[in-house]
């Protein structure tokens, strides 16, 4: 998990905490000032509480039917409440969060990030790397009713039969992180073919996982690289040391001289060296990589050993969606 996003989610947690419990005491004071004999209610139960509390550290077994008389005592207050217009539980604790009582954690001996915490830090996650909100780019989404099903002629398959074997491709990748074969993924082919969705359904997937990743295009990439040529500011390291890299839409971004192949040489050959997974998505097919990125990086792009190279092919679904 990203620490720094994780650490905002439990600081927010213990805001709202802090807020509920405000509310909560305005509440308390608002119905002992206007009911005075609500307070009484309330000032006789809180006595109980107290001589439940003292009995116990005297070492006296528990006062009789303790738990009996305060639930009675609990119903009056409750009972006196609707009586006056307030909803019965008015001045029952708040939580967001009735699992863990807004504490961001549940169960007793062992502490365990609630639902509520993963699902918050996931949405932060996914608005951090930009993925769309909602997390709708899923596999379990994927249509695959919208890649035609005729062969062409020559084609061993039909573009939804490829399709569905490099989804289940990219599925399996995102599912044995950190045990999968080989390290590194690519996706090539052409724009409208399905690449991004792909991309996103594998970040998506790896984000409920909770694992560490960072989704960025590769327009984003070169503007970081670029920085980082003049100002030295960090941020390169960042990227190069990052748990699970997406670089998306590699070949799209502008060629700068002396930038783009060095920086790019730079965050392959560094990521490879320290066994840390990238995940592409390309417009280029190898020859075109060769081309534009130099031998060198296309190699090790490319490398059957270290690289599941995923080619796809067929025509842009993106005019023909349902
Ligand atoms: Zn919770």
């Amino acid at each position: 998990m990203r620490e720094d996003i994780l650490k905002e989610v439990l600081r927010e947690k213990q805001e709202l905490q802090a807020r509920n419990e405000a509310i909560a005491t305005d509440r308390a004071r608002e119905i002992r000032e206007k009911y005075p004999d609500i307070a009484e209610l309330l000032r006789q139960r809180q006595q109980m509480i107290q001589a439940g509390i003292f009995g116990a550290l005297r070492g006296e077994a528990a006062a009789e039917n303790l738990p009996e008389r305060m639930e009675q005592a609990s119903g009056e207050i409750r009972q006196a409440l609707q009586e006056k217009g307030y909803p019965a539980d008015y001045l029952a604790p708040i939580y967001d969060c009735p699992l863990c009582q807004d504490t961001g954690f549940i169960g007793e001996r062992i502490k365990e990030k609630c639902s509520c915490v993963r699902k918050n830090y996931q949405t932060k996650l996914r608005a951090a790397i930009g993925l769309p909100e909602g997390g709708d780019e899923t596999f379990e989404r994927f249509q695959m009713e919208i890649f035609p099903d005729e062969k062409r002629p020559g084609a061993r398959l039909s573009q939804r039969e490829a399709m569905g074997i490099i989804r289940k491709a990219c599925e399996t990748w995102a599912d044995q992180y950190p045990d999968q074969q080989p390290r590194d993924l690519i996706l090539a082919g052409k724009s409208g073919l399905g690449k991004t969705f792909l991309l996103h359904a594998m970040a998506n997937r790896l984000i409920e996982r909770e694992k560490n990743v960072l989704l960025i295009s590769a327009y984003s990439f070169l503007e970081i690289a670029r920085r980082s040529y003049f100002e030295n500011d960090g941020q390169l390291e960042e990227l190069i040391g990052t748990e699970i890299l997406m670089l998306d839409d590699l070949g799209s971004e502008p060629m700068m001289q002396n930038i783009t192949i060095e920086q790019l040489f730079n965050l392959i050959n560094e990521r490879q060296r320290r066994n840390l997974p990238t995940v592409i998505s390309t417009n280029l097919n190898q020859e075109e990589l060769r081309g534009r990125y130099s031998e060198r990086i296309a190699s090790r792009l490319t490398d059957r050993r270290s690289c599941l190279y995923l080619p796809l092919e067929g025509q842009d679904i993106r005019n023909g969606r349902k």
